[in-house]
């Protein structure tokens, strides 16, 4: 696996300090009175991609804190371009009233969070805030911003911390860009 890494773009010790950092803003936004009456956060990982990020961010967020989980999908397989959204499966039945964070791992299009986003607004939810980690540079276009985001990064396609390529490489410690041989057939 460490032979396929091209170059290693955030270590893994400079995203433990940056998600500390949005663990804390995440936290002071959603302690009384910034919300109101009893703090009662849902946080809702986008899976896969975020499974590594939300589980290293919850463990900083000293709130009582519940979590759902939902899984979306958008570059099935071997695809390096996002192929169209589907939500895949998820378990939001107790978001009603509750100020839901939902974590992504990368924002590019943004077509996840604009998918996701209102769904959870319908189901009755008192706020919903969006954080992910990376978000392209380019998504300039992107039809929806996050309210938290830990890096820009340049429009390349990254793998690493969660972020799969063909299902690979989700545990390596660092954000990293892969050699060429990986995506030739
Ligand atoms: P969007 O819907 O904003 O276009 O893309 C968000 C989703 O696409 C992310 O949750 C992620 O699964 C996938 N994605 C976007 N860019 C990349 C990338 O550079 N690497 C990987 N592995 N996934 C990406
Ligand atoms: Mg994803």
């Amino acid at each position: 696996m460490r032979d396929d890494i091209h170059r290693i773009l955030i270590p893994g010790e400079m995203i433990a300090d940056r998600v500390r950092q949005l663990a804390a803003e995440i936290t002071r936004d959603h302690t009384p009175p910034r919300v109101s009456g009893e703090a009662e956060v849902t946080i809702v990982p986008i899976l896969t991609g975020a499974l590594v990020f939300t589980a290293d961010l919850i463990r900083a967020i000293p709130l009582p804190i519940k979590i759902n989980l939902m899984t979306v999908s958008s570059y099935p397989g071997q695809s390096v371009r996002s192929q169209g959204v589907s939500v895949l499966s998820e378990q939001l039945r107790d978001v009603k009233g509750r100020h839901v964070v939902l974590v992504d791992d990368i924002l590019d299009s943004g077509q996840t969070l604009a998918t996701v986003k209102p769904l959870v607004a319908k189901l009755g939810a008192a706020s919903v805030k969006t954080c992910v980690l990376l978000k392209k540079q380019l998504a300039t276009k992107a039809a929806i911003d996050a309210d938290y985001v830990g890096f820009e990064i340049p429009d390349e396609f990254v793998v690493g911390y969660g972020l799969d390529f063909n299902s690979v490489y989700r545990n390596l410690p660092d954000i990293v860009v892969l050699k060429p041989h990986v995506f030739a057939p």
